[in-house]
């Protein structure tokens, strides 16, 4: 047992035939002997430091000795810089040529730090980078999309919320990058409908996007979704006030035509599509057209159990109900007039 975790598969093995001496690194039991640190098996280290809670671990760890720097940097594959206040953009760039096995990366930072360099050291050296996340980089440019684009083909998510300096001809990032799933982009104050519509052409495996104040798109961005994006799950649009009810029928009709599509075996997470729709501050919208959309997803909640459609600041919409409110409703109303009737 490593932190209270049960290890499994070839860790296993490794903990039966470890026999770690007490004298001189002699045993008269069979099997491996650690006589220092340095004897520490690195499949052994590689697990230990990734079960640590601080994300400092690993570059500490691999600063030990060069044995250790090789196993880590060939055997890490989830790495955190957003610790670093002061010298991020420094140590991504001398550091990512070395962890070029990272799969997971996160560049959170308080107070931006991080440049087009860092974020191009990362793109030429992590190729089978799947998750990254850039949120708060104000000082990046288009330039870092283009060398992510070019380099981790394989990005399933990316967070770039708050990056307001990229334009939206930074998102044919989804042409090249068409595994996204999770994508990202609130507060992108610059993205257009131009953007979003080539998104949606490159990624038809997006589930979730996160559109929350850019101020600049409509409709069309949505009706782009509904119709290039059939397994979408998770949307928002808050503050996206040129949003109208055209583009909630768009994406209520999108549900409609994807039933009637060819019968291809879905999860049930498929089969019920949008389960989460931020329309907070859409002021523009009506609750017919939100109506249409809450019949046409099930998945969809008002109910305070499983609240799933946020429709906070729109006054005109309190009428909108899921399916579990109606029947709660209509049962309330049910149990009143038997009251009644005694
Ligand atoms: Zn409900």
């Amino acid at each position: 047992m490593v932190c209270g975790r049960p290890l499994t598969g070839g860790l296993d093995t490794w903990f039966q035939t470890l026999i770690v001496s007490s004298e001189k690194g002699k045993s008269d039991k069979a099997g491996a002997v650690l006589s220092g640190w340095k004897d520490l098996p690195l499949e052994l280290l590689v697990r230990i430091v990734s079960l640590a809670d601080d994300p400092r671990m690993v570059i500490v760890a691999s600063g030990v000795c060069t044995g250790w720097r090789d196993a880590l940097c060939l055997g890490t594959t989830n790495l955190s810089f957003s610790w670093c206040n002061l010298n991020m953009n420094n140590l991504v760039q001398s550091l990512t040529p070395k962890f070029t096995k990272i799969e997971v990366l996160s560049l959170r930072q308080n107070r931006p730090q991080l440049e087009d360099g860092a974020v191009e050291a990362v793109a030429n050296n992590c190729h089978e980078l799947k998750d990254l996340d850039l949120s708060r980089s104000f000082r990046l440019s288009d330039r870092s999309l283009y060398a992510l684009s070019d380099g981790c083909p394989h990005l399933t998510r990316l967070n770039i919320s708050g990056c307001s300096n990229f334009s939206e001809s930074a998102l044919a990032i989804g042409q090249n990058c068409n595994q996204l799933q999770s994508l990202n982009l609130g507060w992108c104050e610059s993205i257009t409908d131009k953007g979003v519509v080539c998104l949606a052409s490159g990624c038809p495996n997006l589930r979730a996007l996160d559109l929350c104040g850019c101020i600049l798109i409509t409709d069309e961005s949505v009706i782009a979704l509904a119709n290039g994006c059939p397994r979408l799950k998770s949307l928002g649009l808050y503050y996206c006030q040129n949003i109208t009810d055209k583009a909630m029928y768009s994406l209520a009709n999108s549900r409609v035509t994807s039933k009637r599509g060819p019968t291809v075996r879905k999860s049930t997470e498929e089969k019920e599509g949008l389960a989460n729709l931020n329309i907070s501050q859409c002021t523009a919208l009506t609750p017919p057209a939100v109506q249409a959309l809450c019949d046409s997803f099930p998945g969809l909640h008002t109910c305070p159990e499983r609240h799933s459609l946020i429709i906070s600041g729109c006054l005109s919409l309190t009428s909108v109900h899921c399916h579990c409110a109606v029947h709660a409703h209509r049962a309330g109303r049910a149990m009143m007039s038997t009251y009644h009737a005694y």
